[in-house]
């Protein structure tokens, strides 16, 4: 038998840690704050999302907060992403899009739900981040592109769910298009730089019904028809 590395021993004890860490960040930071669909908590359980940050702030991975991820852009909060991933109401034959990779911790939310994710990210560096993380976890349907997302990724589409994960002073033109019939949408949306409100579109008939769910703070979305600069 070949001896155990010291660093496979470490690594075993911290993947250990960080499940317990995991555990608790799910009964307390999701559940008791109302998210209740199975499918969305087991995938929170599941996922490990310590692989998604930087290893300078790894060991606050599973903390209430969004953290910083390089570039100026930032993993969101646990409870947001569980939140937003509950109001798309996604099943697993849904092909879901993604505006947003960032760490491509909520993607792989998604694509532990999903049968597949396209991931659409403006900056190559932090794309490439994102692919490394879902690749290390073996995640072999969820696809991360770069460009810019205000644009959807019309070779995909239509999409039984879109999200985007960046705040924009309204919802980018060419998306609600990309919805299929019945498909929903979920996105941070207003002119304040700080503060947005929370989104929810839904296609029925051929209409968009809208609806707010709240208020959050997101990093801009940059692009075509999103924020320009
Ligand atoms: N969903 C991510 C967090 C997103 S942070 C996660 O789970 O970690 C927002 C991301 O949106 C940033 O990485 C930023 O570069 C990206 N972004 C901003 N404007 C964009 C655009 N027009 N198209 C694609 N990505 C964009």
């Amino acid at each position: 038998m070949p001896q155990k590395k010291d660093s496979d021993i470490i690594k075993v004890m911290n993947d250990e840690r960080y499940a317990v860490l995991r555990e608790r960040m799910v009964r307390e930071q999701i559940e008791t704050r109302g998210i209740s669909d199975r499918r969305v908590l087991a995938a929170m359980r599941a996922i490990p999302r310590h692989v998604f940050v930087p290893e300078a702030v790894r060991d606050s991975a599973y903390e209430d907060r969004p953290l910083p991820i390089g570039e100026g852009q930032t993993i969101s909060q646990p409870y947001i992403v569980a939140l937003m991933t509950e109001l798309l109401d996604v099943g697993p034959e849904d092909r879901v899009l993604e505006i947003g990779a960032g760490s491509g911790y909520q993607a792989a939310i998604l694509g532990r739900i999903a049968s597949h994710v396209v991931s659409v990210e403006r900056l190559p560096g932090i794309a490439e981040g994102a692919r490394e993380h879902l690749a290390s976890l073996g995640m072999t349907n969820v696809e991360v592109v770069v460009g810019d997302g205000t644009a959807g990724w019309p070779a995909g589409a239509p999409y039984d769910a879109i999200i985007i994960t960046a705040a924009a002073p309204d919802i980018p033109r060419p998306l609600p298009d990309q919805l299929r019939e019945g498909g929903r949408l979920v996105a941070p949306v207003g002119e304040d730089r700080v503060i947005q409100t929370l989104v929810r579109l839904e296609k029925a008939g051929g209409e968009l019904s809208l609806r707010s769910c709240g208020g959050v703070c997101f990093v801009p979305l940059i692009g075509e028809y999103g924020w320009h600069d």
